[in-house]
């Protein structure tokens, strides 16, 4: 018997309708080899929501998110609706509203080096020897949910310290925030090589010591795995110094958004780096790149970090470990083969293994 398994797919923006072009292929056809029908469900979301609908997160999107079995999302944003006035929707709006509806509370990009890819660094191939770490990033909390605003700054004015306006935001935890994803944390490691860090900034910030608290009385659940405080400088170092000394990073939303930035860049391509997003419901996968609006159209696009989310996907959501496997391998056959797109090509890239968006894809379905 055919099961079916329901994707609710949210193309978005620049170059998201083209990457998702590419997974939908790549699902079909693993689909067709193991008798697994998949029930695609478009919607809405981003600037292309904006423009239909007025809003970035429609909730007709919504409600297909919560019907489906996972959500594959590509990309949002773009200068179209870059604006600086608060009152009108912004396409980010959209990716921390559906973040938030679904209550996924935990960001999962793992960081590997492909072997062939190693050239496209900025670091020396020796540093990057045996790098192979997971960002456990928490997504519902922190300053980009806490209270915010902009008054009239009465003291700056008076004191002639400025043009007289004040703006705010918090960087508020609760301690059931903290627990729950770092157990996210200690369970990725415990799958791993049992090491967590924990990020934060407990010399400075309140909410940080709250956090170095709560993930040590969690630990206690978890003698198993060793962990390893580190303030977040530090790891901003660490990262580019020694990031084989990494595991599992876990750490609170802002120093994840800026940490997993800097730790993709020692692939040498946001093109390669996928994430997932998991809460109590339905989880959410994506690249970790944006919608590249500079090539957005040309047909250049990488789709690899697509298909490694669809490859994630597979895994948490649909329970399909061995589909995963071979699409992992199909991908890292392609790269051996020497096929690279723009964003991952070098001086040594046979120009004949030069291909587009939809050549990769293609390539990679040859290989499952
Ligand atoms: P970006 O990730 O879109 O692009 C950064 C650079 O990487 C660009 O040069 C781009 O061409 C390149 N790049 C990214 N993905 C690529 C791919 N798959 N293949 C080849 N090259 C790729 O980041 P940005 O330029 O800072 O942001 C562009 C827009 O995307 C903004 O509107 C931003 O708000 C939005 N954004 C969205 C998300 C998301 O949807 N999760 C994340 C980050 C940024």
């Amino acid at each position: 018997m055919t099961r079916s398994v329901r994707i609710c797919l949210l193309p978005g923006d620049g170059i998201g309708p083209e990457i998702t072009r590419e997974a939908v292929k790549v699902l079909r056809a693993i689909g067709e080899r193991r008798g697994v029908e998949f029930d695609f469900r478009e919607a809405l979301l981003g600037g292309v929501a904006i423009d239909e609908t007025g809003s970035p997160l429609p909730p007709k999107t919504l409600a297909e998110a919560h019907a489906a079995d996972a959500v594959l999302l590509a990309a949002i944003g773009g200068p179209k609706w870059d604006t600086t006035d608060p009152a009108k929707p912004r396409p980010e709006q959209g990716l921390l509203g559906i973040r938030k509806e679904l209550g996924l509370y935990a960001n999962l990009r793992p960081v590997r080096i492909f072997a062939p890819l190693v050239g496209a660094s900025s670091l020396k191939p020796e540093a990057l020897e045996g790098v192979d770490m997971l960002i456990v990033r928490e997504l519902t909390g922190g300053l980009y949910f806490g209270a915010r605003g902009r008054e009239a700054d009465a003291l700056g004015a008076a004191t002639g310290g400025g043009a007289g306006r004040r703006a705010y935001d918090t960087l508020d935890y609760r301690e059931y925030e903290i627990e729950r994803i770092a157990r996210t944390a200690f369970e990725a490691a415990r799958g791993r090589r049992s090491k967590v860090h924990s990020v934060d900034k407990a010399n400075v910030l309140e909410s940080s010591r709250l956090w170095r608290e709560v993930v040590h009385e969690v630990a206690r659940d978890y003698a198993d795995v060793e962990l390893i405080d580190q303030l977040v400088d530090n790891t901003a170092m660490q990262l580019v110094r020694r990031p084989a000394q990494f595991d599992v990073i876990v750490t609170e939303n802002m120093f994840g958004d800026i940490l997993s930035d800097e730790a993709s860049m020692l692939t040498g391509s946001l093109g390669m780096l996928a994430s997932a997003s998991l809460g109590d419901g339905t989880a959410l996968y994506e690249p970790s790149h944006g919608s590249a609006p500079d090539i957005a159209g040309l047909g250049v696009a990488n789709p690899l970090a697509m298909l490694l989310s669809v490859e994630m996907m597979l895994r948490h959501s649909l329970g399909m470990q061995e589909a995963s496997d071979a699409l992992s391998d199909a991908i890292a056959r392609t790269l051996d083969d020497g096929y690279r797109t723009r964003d991952i090509a070098d001086e040594n890239t046979d120009a004949a293994l030069l291909v587009g968006t939809v050549e990769m894809g293609d390539l990679v379905v040859a290989r499952l």
